[in-house]
């Protein structure tokens, strides 16, 4: 069996940049406190940790803590919120979200009503909404966009998740673009997701089995393995070796491998050494 790992698999930028930011606070040695996942995988959770950060669903008595805000940002009240709690804030947020933290505020300061195309319930998307005063509309495919919701619309401005996917910005572009008179686009899709979405394009074609690794809470996890799928029926998304099943490489030569940002390299090369092991037995 050859196995072909994708050049774009594993860890992007910001994830990266996440994951160094906190590893420094935890060497500080004051008590430190992520308001959520820092980002969506669980290996990298766990080993952050170990470091002594104690992850944490609701804000409490801030005085002498740390408080590392995750890769994918948050809302503006929370920061605030926080800050009046006493706690000091590191941000993770990584600079491309901020990015469309800022686009959010300015075009709603010019009077533009934001649409994001993301998941609604992502902590990226809540994020975004949570930069603005007033309601965003959050569409996550053609399907889903409400036409009460966008029918007197004269000025809209949309941003996108930086994981999504560019044909379904297109496709809800397309919908949206002659019912809003002034439609100004930013396309947020950032590099790391383009790399990985222009490589998972041609890899599911060139190999027999497509192997995507990443956590089932990773948004760009699910997009890869989505492309993916579309592509080549015998796709499969696992989060570890545990999850591998033999017969699914039954007659298989070639075994593309690819992963989320949010992946850790440890985990990719387990499995390349799993498949590499199974392929001389
Ligand atoms: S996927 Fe893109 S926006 Fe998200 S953390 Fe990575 S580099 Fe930043």
């Amino acid at each position: 069996m050859e196995i072909t790992l994708a050049k774009s698999a594993g860890f992007c930028f910001g994830v990266k940049r996440a994951v160094k930011l906190a590893q420094q606070t935890a060497l500080q040695g004051k008590p430190v406190e992520m308001l959520g996942d820092i980002v969506h995988n669980e290996a990298v959770v766990k080993e952050i940790k170990k470091t002594g950060i104690v992850k944490v669903n609701h804000l409490s008595d801030g005085t002498g803590k740390t408080l590392l805000i995750r890769a994918h940002g948050t809302g503006k009240a929370t920061i605030t919120k926080a800050r009046e709690l006493g706690y000091r804030i590191i941000d993770a947020t990584c600079p491309k979200v901020k990015e469309i933290h800022s686009i959010a505020r300015d075009m709603e300061q010019k009077g533009y009503r934001l649409i994001i195309i993301g998941d609604k319930d992502h902590d990226e998307v809540r994020g975004i909404i949570g930069q603005i005063h007033s309601p965003a509309i959050v569409i996550e495919n053609p399907d889903s966009i409400s036409p009460d919701k966008i029918k007197n619309l004269q000025r809209a401005a949309v941003v996108v998740q930086s994981t999504q996917s560019l044909e379904n910005v297109k496709a809800i572009l397309e919908a949206l673009r002659p019912q809003i008179k002034d439609l100004m686009f930013f396309n947020t899709i950032c590099k790391a997701t383009r790399d990985r979405q222009k490589e998972i394009k041609t890899l599911p074609l060139q190999n027999d089995v497509m192997i995507i690794i990443g956590s089932k809470t990773s948004a760009n996890t699910k997009r890869l393995y989505e492309i993916s799928k579309s592509l080549n029926q015998r796709s499969y998304w696992i989060e570890s070796t545990a999850d591998l099943q033999k017969e699914w490489f039954k007659d298989a030569r070639h075994v593309g491998i690819t992963a989320g940002a949010s992946t850790p390299e440890e985990s990719i090369q387990c499995i390349v050494s799993y498949l590499k092991q199974l392929s001389t037995d």
